[in-house]
């Protein structure tokens, strides 16, 4: 059989060392780089990825002095006694035959803490602390920082570091004016402002010897008003490269940026050209990254020309063992990263430890795991939404006989919803995945089934789990059976014909969603990169420094759209933290009127009254769409505790039984926890 993904699978030859294939798993901070005794977690995590075949991983930022940190007490290696918890990691992933660097990072100006260092004390949009001015010394210890901290993590047994010069961190903020106003050696001309990160390379270099990788990961598109041109960007690489860089990583954006860069509205490899425009101009080898999560994705770029080498980091918390099911050819079995952040960035941003939507075991290998049944049991699983598939699949890998029913003709229950809203394609791998993996496990599955108690009790099972979902809340207002009302499942499951002016009563995320659906002229067409770029402003051509494009952000609405709610607050507040402002300025853009503090009067053939405060309001709108939350669907639970009493052996789980709390990542986590159990 040809090897599958050919490019993706060719090692790589560094001279020293030889990565088997092509494969990074990028930097990701997981929480548990930032406590001592949370390194064996973290050493079993890396080895669990180093054993599914990734060619090489990079640790989440280690701060190389405190200064440097990212939060107080965040992850630090700056001195000879903090080298040993490191080689917990080490020693993990090497008798798993990976390779692991580990990222250093100085937060700069980013760090949220009043020690936080800057080349000019500028404070950052995103941070409340005004970093203090580096003196000429205080810049001279920040390089001797990085090369001890290099020295102290290869005596850790790390196969190289990766150097952090990206994404708008202290090395960046000495790169581009906006934020160096110095007018020592370190600041002015271009060249001055490159003297910090290239000190940083050769003293890494010099601490470390030839025989260690050294990654740089470089802005190569900082997407903020004066951030580099394109001319310096190269100038730049090629330095870094003749400084001692055995690899050169891409950074898309500062953290500061107002463009997305990984949310999962970036179509795939989005961003993958800007790496190519510096394919051949360096004579290291350049990695790219952001939204690349499939094998054919990632092969596609290598072939394309566009990188030598792809970086992922979410994928693989998805999915460990990502790059042995590709060898396989068992592409299809993967759990792929769905973009959303909503397990991973949003709990790192929460303080929280990382994990992943659709893989719960993420940063949990040691505490949650599914182990063999000593005793097979019989398991109705009743609701095959994103909870119920991921209970069928945990009990059935255990070894458990599982039934999975649903009153739907298919699997997926409010996934299927959710594939078709823009930019959230990436649903439909999710379920593909179940769809998949269930069938692998021998689920029996019961679609277009109407289950009740007597069913379930002639059934003969030992365990029953009710994961039945939700049904959206009708709101009391007068004239809600007006023919102008829908509710969300009419227009995204049963396809209702929808008007040009709509009002939407409910801001949560399925508010949002339509809103995006709406807006759209073709919303089931997959936005392109084109597509994608201009609609947020940034250009190819990088006309100006920065990639910005000189007209701006060029967002578009097929509908004159209003999203309301009753609160009188931000509309949007309690979506996703790292992901809520996208959809907030992508609604603005689209002129969205999003209002907050409103009344609902009626509806009738004029349009939707309100009033806002003492002013009464009519909007003349065609449709009005209801996306008011939910309500538990539980009437089987109910019948079934009715009918068995408190049975310990029926379970009610997601949706079903805190509508409040629905949440795909809540669900599947719950079904899964209680599946390990089973
Ligand atoms: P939601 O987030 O709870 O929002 C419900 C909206 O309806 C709120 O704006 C609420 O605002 C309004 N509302 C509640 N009761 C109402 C009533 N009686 N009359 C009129 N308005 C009422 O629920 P959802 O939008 O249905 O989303 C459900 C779940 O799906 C969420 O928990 C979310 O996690 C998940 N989801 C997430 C995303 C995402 O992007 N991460 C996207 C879609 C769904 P007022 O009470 O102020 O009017
Ligand atoms: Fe990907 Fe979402 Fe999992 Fe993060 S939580 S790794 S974005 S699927």
């Amino acid at each position: 059989m040809a090897t599958p993904y050919s490019h993706l699978f060719a090692s790589l030859d560094l001279g020293f060392t030889t990565l088997k294939n092509r494969a990074l798993m990028g930097s990701m901070h997981t929480g548990l780089e930032d406590s001592k005794s949370d390194f064996e977690k973290l050493a079993v995590y890396f080895a669990e990825r180093a054993a599914g075949g990734v060619g090489l991983m990079v640790t989440g930022g280690i701060a190389p002095n405190r200064a440097g940190w990212l939060a107080p007490f965040a992850g630090k290696l700056s001195k000879s006694s903090e080298v040993a918890r490191h080689q917990l990691v080490t020693d993990a992933v090497h008798d798993n035959d990976g390779k692991i660097c580990m990222q250093i990072l100085h937060s700069g100006r980013y760090g949220y803490h009043p020690m936080c260092v800057a080349p000019s004390p500028v404070r950052s949009p995103i941070s409340p602390f005004k970093p203090r001015e580096l003196s000429a010394s205080g810049v001279d210890k920040q390089i001797d920082a990085f090369a001890r901290c290099a020295k102290l993590a290869q005596d850790a047994g790390y196969d190289g570091v990766e150097v952090m010069g990206s994404e708008g961190y202290l090395i960046n903020q000495f790169i581009v004016e906006r934020t160096n106003q110095r007018t020592d050696q370190w600041g002015g001309s271009f060249e001055n402002r490159c003297r910090f990160p290239l000190e940083i390379v050769q003293r890494v270099r010099e601490a470390v010897g030839p025989d260690f990788i050294v990654i740089y990961r470089l802005s190569m598109l900082d997407l903020v008003d004066g951030g580099n041109t394109w001319e310096e960007v190269e100038m730049l690489a090629r330095k870094i490269a003749a400084a001692g860089a055995t690899l050169i990583n891409t950074g898309i954006g500062w953290h500061e940026a107002r463009i997305p860069t990984i949310g999962t509205m970036v179509p795939r490899a989005g961003f993958s050209w800007v790496t190519k425009r510096l394919m051949g101009k360096v004579d290291v080898p350049l990695i790219t990254t952001n939204r690349i999560n499939t094998p054919e994705v990632a092969d596609k770029v290598i072939a394309d020309g566009h990188a030598d080498m792809v970086s992922m980091a979410r994928p693989f918390l998805a999915d460990s063992h990502f790059m042995a099911k590709a060898a396989e050819d068992r592409g299809d079995r993967i759990n792929t990263c769905i973009a959303c952040n909503q397990a991973c960035l949003d709990h790192t941003f929460s303080k929280k430890r990382a994990s992943c939507l659709v893989n719960p075991r993420a940063c949990y290998e040691t505490e949650l795991n599914y182990e063999p049944t000593d005793t097979r049991k019989r398991v109705a699983v009743v609701g095959a939404g994103p909870g119920g598939m991921a209970t069928a699949h945990v009990a059935a890998m255990r070894g458990h006989d599982v039934v999975l029913f649903d009153r739907a003709q298919e699997l997926g229950g409010q996934f299927n919803m959710a594939k078709r809203v823009p930019g959230k394609e990436e649903f439909y791998e999710t379920l593909r995945y179940f769809t998949n993996v269930l069938a692998d496990e021998g689920v029996d599955i019961r679609l277009g089934t109407n289950v009740d108690v007597a069913m379930l009790e002639e059934g003969g099972f030992d365990e029953v789990v009710v994961s039945t979902g939700v049904t959206p809340r009708i709101p009391g207002i007068e004239g809600i059976e007006h023919d102008k009302v829908l509710s969300y499942i009419d227009v995204l499951r049963h396809s209702a014909k929808v008007g040009k002016r709509v009002a939407i009563i409910g801001a949560g995320g399925i508010g949002f969603d339509i809103a995006e659906f709406l807006a759209h002229e073709d919303p089931d067409d997959a936005a392109s990169t084109e597509e994608f770029l201009r609609e947020w402003g940034v250009d190819k051509t990088y006309r100006e420094a920065g990639g910005l494009h000189p007209e701006g952000s060029q967002h578009h609405s097929a509908r004159d759209l209003y999203l309301l709610q009753r609160k009188d607050a931000k509309l949007g507040k309690g979506l996703g933290k790292t992901t809520g402002w996208i959809h907030r300025l992508a609604m603005s853009g689209r002129k969205v009127r999003m209002i907050g503090g409103v009344q609902y009067k009626k509806i009738d053939d004029a349009g939707l009254h309100i009033s806002v405060g003492e002013t009464d309001r009519l909007l003349e709108v065609d449709n009005v769409i209801i996306c008011a939350g939910q309500e538990s669907l539980r009437s089987l639970a109910d019948d079934l505790i009715d009918h068995r009493g408190n049975d310990e052996h029926v379970h009610v789980i997601g949706g079903a039984e805190r509508a409040a709390e629905l949440d795909a990542k809540y669900a599947i986590r719950e079904g899964s926890l209680l599946a390990a159990k089973l």
